[in-house]
C-alpha cells in the first residue's frame, strides 16, 4: 500500500502561503504555527514542508535531514514556549493523529504540542 497526498489540504495551502498562519518557528524543512482552535494555552502544530500524510509516511520516506530538522524544530518550539520540564517549564504533551481511528482531520503530517496547563490522564 502507499499514501496519496492531497495537495489541497489546509496545511499544504498554508505552506504555499495561500492561507495565513501564526508562525512560531520556521526552518529549512519544518514550519511550526499556533493552532487556530487551541485546546490548551500552548497548542502548536509542527509540520514538515514535504508532502507526507502521517507519522509513518513521514518516517518512512523523509530524508535524514528532514527528520532531524523536524525533531530539532519541535524541541525548539517547546523551549520557545517555555514548557520544557527541565526547571524552566512544567511540561507538555505531543500527539500525532493518523487516519480514521486516530481521528486525523488534516491529511498532512503534524505534531501537536500542548502545554501551559495540566493535561490530565490520557483517555483510555
Ligand atoms: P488533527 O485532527 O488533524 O490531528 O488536527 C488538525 C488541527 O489543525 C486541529 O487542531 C485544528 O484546530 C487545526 N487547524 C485546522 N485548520 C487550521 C488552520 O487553518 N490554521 C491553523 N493554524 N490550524 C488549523
Amino acid at each position: 500500500m502507499s499514501y496519496a497526498y492531497d495537495d489541497q489540504n489546509i496545511f499544504a495551502r498554508i505552506l504555499r502561503g495561500e492561507i495565513p498562519n501564526d508562525t512560531v518557528l520556521e526552518t529549512e524543512h519544518t514550519l511550526a504555527f499556533n493552532d487556530i482552535q487551541p485546546q490548551a494555552p500552548v497548542h502548536v502544530l509542527v509540520i514538515p514542508k514535504g508532502a507526507y500524510v502521517c507519522f509513518d509516511h513521514f518516517c518512512a520516506e523523509a530524508s535524514d535531514a528532514e527528520l532531524t530538522d523536524f525533531a530539532r524544530a519541535a524541541a525548539e518550539v517547546c523551549r520557545i514556549k517555555g514548557v520544557c520540564p527541565d526547571g524552566s517549564g512544567e511540561g507538555y504533551r505531543t500527539i500525532s493523529n493518523a487516519g480514521p481511528d486516530g481521528v486525523q482531520e488534516v491529511p498532512h503530517y503534524h505534531l501537536h504540542i500542548l502545554g501551559g496547563r495540566h493535561m490530565g490522564p490520557m483517555v483510555k
